[in-house]
C-alpha cells in the first residue's frame, strides 16, 4: 500500500506551486511549505514474548504548525519510509487548513509488521515509540492518530504511556481512542458523513436529485460502507461495490445493509444474492452518476479515466486520482471533489475529541455530527467558490483556499518578514 505513496509528495508540492502562483503568493510561502519544520527519527528497543530485543525504527514529521498544534496519524508499516512519512504530514497540513481546523500537519510512522507481532509485543512497540517521540508530541504540540494498521486500542497503549510519564491524564495528546478513554461519538462514521456531505453539496450546485442517482464504491470498509448507508438513506442507488476479494453489481440497487451483513459473515461482497460479479477496472468505468474511490491510491489511471462515465468522483480515499488522470477527468468537465476536502470528516471529528478531551465537557452524537456539517458544507461552499471565481479544478480549489489560509497565518506571525521594512 505504501511503496508508491511517496508520488504523492511530488503531486503535493506540484499542487502548492501551482496554487501559489495562481495566488500571487511571495515564493518564501512555497520555500517554507515545501519542507517539514521538523522530522524526527528514532530507534527504540522492544522485548519480544521470546525475550530477546528487537529495535525498531520510527518517524515523526511535523510539517507546519502556522495555523495551529501538528496533527495527524500514525502508521505501522514494513514499508514506511522517512520520505512518506513526510509526504502525508505535508497532506495533513493542507487538509487541516482546506477545512479550517486550527491544526497544523503531521505524520507518524514506524517500521514494521504488526501482523507478525503478539498483541503485547504490539503493546511494547506502542509505548516504546510514545516514549521515543514524548519530548516532541503533547495535546498543544503535536496529536497523533490512527492511520494504516493502527487502531484505537494502540491509541489508548500511547496515551497511557505519554500520560504515565507526564504523571497527569493526558487524553489529548492523542485522538481516535477508545470511547471510554475520551474517545468522540460519530468518530467511527465521520470519515464517510464527511464525504456524504461533499458529495451532497456537489449533487445540489449541478442540480443532479441524489434520489434515483446511481452509485459506485471501490472499497467497503469503514469509509465505503458507511457513505452507501448514507447515501441509499436519501434514495440513491448503489449500484456496484467491489472490495480486495470480489464484486457486486446490481443495476436495480444493492441494499447496503445486508451487504455489509453479507461481507461480515463471507469476507467479501463478491457473491451477494441478486448481483453479478465485477472487478474493480469495471466498476471505477460504469454507467453511474457519482463514482467513490474508497480504498487505494493511485486507482484512475490515466487508462481508466477516460473511460469513466461518472459526473461526480469523491475521494474517500487518498490520493486515488493519478496527475495525468486528474487532467483527463478536468478535460472531460468530471468533477472531483478531491481527498484533503472529501475525506477530511475523520481529521474534523478527531478535532471535536480534541476540544472534548481539552475542555472535559463530552457531547452527545447529534451535537458532532451537527457540528460536522457546519465544518463540511462550509469548506465545500468556499472551495466550489473558488473553483467557479478563479476558473479552476476542485482540486486546485481546495488547495488555494487551504493555501490562503496558511499564508495569512504565517504572514501574521511574522514568518514572512516585516511588511513595514
Ligand atoms: P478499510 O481498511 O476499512 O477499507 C478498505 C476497503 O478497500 C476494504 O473493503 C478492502 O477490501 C478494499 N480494498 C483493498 N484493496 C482493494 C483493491 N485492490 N480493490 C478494491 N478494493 C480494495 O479502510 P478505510 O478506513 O475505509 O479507508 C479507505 C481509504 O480512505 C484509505 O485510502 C484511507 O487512507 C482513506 N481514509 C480513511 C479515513 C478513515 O477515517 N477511515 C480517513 C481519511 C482517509
Amino acid at each position: 500500500m505504501s511503496h508508491s505513496e511517496p508520488n504523492c509528495l511530488d503531486m503535493a508540492r506540484g499542487q502548492l506551486l501551482k496554487a501559489a502562483e495562481k495566488l500571487a503568493l511571495p515564493q518564501e510561502v512555497c520555500e517554507i511549505l515545501s519542507q517539514p519544520m521538523r522530522v524526527v527519527r528514532v530507534s527504540f528497543p522492544v522485548e519480544m514474548d521470546d525475550g530477546r530485543i528487537r529495535v525498531f525504527i520510527g518517524y515523526r514529521s511535523q510539517h507546519n504548525n502556522a495555523l495551529g498544534p501538528f496533527k495527524g496519524g500514525i502508521r505501522f508499516h514494513p514499508q514506511v519510509t522517512m520520505e512518506e512519512v513526510i509526504a502525508l504530514s505535508m497532506w495533513m497540513t493542507f487538509k487541516c487548513a482546506v477545512v479550517g481546523l486550527p491544526y497544523g500537519g503531521g505524520k507518524g510512522g514506524v517500521v514494521c509488521d504488526p501482523r507478525e507481532l503478539s498483541p503485547g509485543e504490539l503493546e511494547r512497540l506502542s509505548r516504546g515509540y510514545i516514549r521515543a517521540i514524548a519530548p516532541f508530541i503533547g495535546p498543544h504540540k503535536d496529536i497523533p492518530a490512527p492511520d494504516v494498521y493502527t487502531n484505537p486500542q494502540i491509541m489508548a497503549w500511547m496515551m497511557d504511556e505519554f500520560s504515565r510519564l507526564k504523571g497527569y491524564n493526558a487524553f489529548g495528546v492523542i485522538t481516535g481512542k477508545p470511547l471510554s478513554l475520551g474517545g468522540s461519538l460519530g468518530r467511527k462514521e465521520a470519515t464517510a458523513r464527511g464525504c456524504f456531505i461533499t458529495i451532497r453539496e456537489m449533487a445540489k450546485a449541478l442540480g443532479l436529485p441524489l434520489k434515483g442517482a446511481r452509485v459506485a464504491i471501490q472499497g467497503f470498509g469503514n469509509a465505503g460502507s458507511i457513505v452507501a448507508k448514507l447515501l441509499a438513506g436519501e434514495g440513491a442507488s448503489v449500484i456496484a461495490v467491489v472490495d480486495s476479494k470480489g464484486g457486486a453489481y446490481n443495476p436495480e440497487g444493492l441494499d447496503p445493509w445486508k451487504l455489509a451483513e453479507y461481507k461480515a459473515s463471507t469476507g467479501t461482497v463478491g457473491g451477494f444474492p441478486h448481483s453479478k460479479a465485477i472487478d474493480s477496472q469495471q466498476l471505477l468505468t460504469l454507467d453511474c452518476d457519482i463514482l467513490i474511490p474508497a480504498a487505494l491510491e493511485n486507482q484512475i489511471t490515466g487508462v481508466i479515466a477516460p473511460e469513466v462515465k461518472a459526473r461526480i468522483i469523491a475521494e474517500a480515499a487518498n490520493g486515488p486520482t493519478t496527475l495525468e488522470a486528474d487532467r483527463v477527468l478536468q478535460q472531460k468537465g468530471v468533477k472531483v471533489i478531491p481527498d484533503i476536502l472529501a475525506n477530511a470528516g475523520g481529521v474534523t471529528v478527531s478535532y471535536f475529541e480534541w476540544v472534548q478531551n481539552n475542555t472535559g465537557h463530552y457531547w452527545p452524537e447529534e451535537e458532532v455530527n451537527c457540528r460536522l456539517e457546519q465544518v463540511m458544507v462550509r469548506a465545500f461552499r468556499e472551495t466550489y467558490e473558488m473553483h467557479l471565481e478563479q476558473g479552476v479544478d476542485m482540486r486546485m480549489a481546495a488547495y488555494m483556499v487551504a493555501l490562503r489560509r496558511l499564508y495569512e497565518a504565517m504572514r501574521l506571525r511574522g514568518w514572512l518578514g516585516t511588511e513595514e521594512r
